[in-house]
């Protein structure tokens, strides 16, 4: 007979909080967790009394729900940013890479982000990690794993997808990834020719084909993340009915309308772009391509804008793994672009909390009392200080875990 798992109370008595939607500003609040559940989230500081009773009770000025990371891929590691050890970070042996994605998941935990959804990965890594993150007091970021993509051969994206030929192979492709992976990623344009400032080649897929992804994924239950940057690819992912956009560089408004009309997400990614941007030298970029850089990062905050204006549903990825782009750090940045569009900051902190969770049909994505407790502590509102969402006092998932990311009971 399995044993029953101890029960634990934790108190955690705060200043304020946001629970993925608004924040609760108007006086302290006390959250009541017990065996990792929300049973009561009441008004007041109720500490002493549940210290009395033998609760532990936690402290903190600012509570909110474990940060999502809706694009990342775990296998890759952002920090080298020479190009050379790019290369050969890829030619390991897959133990060694399964290990580089163990450590990228357990650094976005250490930073709060404790789900990350990992857009694609050759060897399957990211459904080992996933697998691995389900053990209670794992230290690793909860995955939703894309496992393999679907591309066209000869075409961008071998890193993380297969290729696919006519409609009965990606029909039989795609139901064969959906057995484990979480949602399907389509690759369906190449990447952004930053020395002309923009999508040069022609998306790898028509309307016809992607839609043929889309009915194979959703007829087995699973979304379509579409890797999509310039209008022609755009215009082929609205029309085929994808589930997100990601990246969605050179996007326009009256894609942003149809868009909001299907309820399709963006999730922007402007972290890999601005860091080409930030840092030219590492790539050699010159003055002529740094000018288009900003040009397009520009007008990318400028439909992010839009986007949050009209109602459209904006996730928060940062493309961790991508040269500059580290996993877990990298996710206050992106929000931080967000900030710099303009957008309010309840709206980006939705971004990175419910808005992801209600895209990947979590039954309740926000902080309230039936939930799994998944949160993060900080030393101070970020309404106040933005960059207190960088110094996490505690993050809690599966267990309790510190800041430095070390797991202990819960
Ligand atoms: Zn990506």
């Amino acid at each position: 007979m399995p044993m029953a798992a101890t029960p634990t109370r934790l108190a955690v008595v705060v200043d304020a909080w946001f629970d993925g939607e608004r924040r609760h500003a108007d006086g302290r609040t006390t959250f009541s967790v017990e065996d990792g559940r929300v049973i009561a989230i009441d008004r007041g500081d109720h500490g002493a009394a549940l210290d009395a009773r033998g609760w532990r009770v936690e402290r903190g000025a600012f509570l909110l729900p474990g940060l999502v990371d809706a694009h990342v891929h775990l296998f890759l590691d952002g920090a080298p940013t020479d190009g050379a050890v790019r290369a050969a970070h890829l030619k390991q042996d897959v133990d060694r890479l399964a290990e580089a994605a163990r450590a990228g998941a357990r650094q976005a935990l250490a930073c709060g982000v404790t789900r990350v959804r990992d857009a694609g990965d050759r060897h399957g890594l990211n459904h080992r990690v996933r697998e691995e993150a389900r053990r209670p007091g794992s230290g690793l970021a909860q995955v939703r794993s894309a496992g393999l993509g679907v591309k066209r051969a000869r075409r961008y994206g071998a890193f993380m997808a297969m290729d696919v030929d006519d409609e009965a192979s990606i029909r039989s492709a795609v139901q064969g990834l959906a057995a484990d992976s979480d949602e399907i990623k389509l690759i369906l344009t190449g990447i952004i020719d930053f020395d002309a400032g923009a999508v040069t080649d022609e998306p790898q897929f028509d309307a016809a084909a992607a839609r043929c992804v889309v009915e194979a994924a959703h007829a087995a239950g699973r979304k379509v993340l579409a890797h999509c940057s310039g209008a022609k690819g755009l215009a082929v992912a609205v029309e085929a009915g994808v589930d997100s956009i990601e990246h969605g560089f050179f996007m326009d408004r009256g894609t942003l309308l149809r868009m909001r009309d299907r309820a399709l997400a963006w999730t922007p990614t402007f972290c890999p772009v601005h860091f080409q941007w930030a840092e030219p030298a590492a790539v050699g970029w010159s003055p002529n391509t740094v000018g288009n850089l900003r040009r397009i990062l520009d007008a990318h905050a400028e439909h992010l804008r839009r986007a949050h204006e009209i109602g459209v549903v904006v996730l928060a990825g940062t493309d961790a793994g991508s040269m500059g782009v580290e996993h877990g750090r990298a996710l206050v940045d992106e929000l931080q672009r967000f900030v710099d569009a303009g957008l309010p900051l309840d709206a980006v902190l939705a971004a990175a909390t419910s808005a992801p969770r209600r895209h990947f049909g979590d039954a309740a994505p926000t902080l309230s009392p039936g939930t799994p407790f998944e949160a993060v502590l900080l030393g101070a509102s970020p309404w106040a200080d933005f960059a207190a969402l960088r110094r996490p006092l505690q993050v809690w998932s599966h267990g309790r875990v510190g800041a430095a990311g070390t797991t202990v009971a819960p």
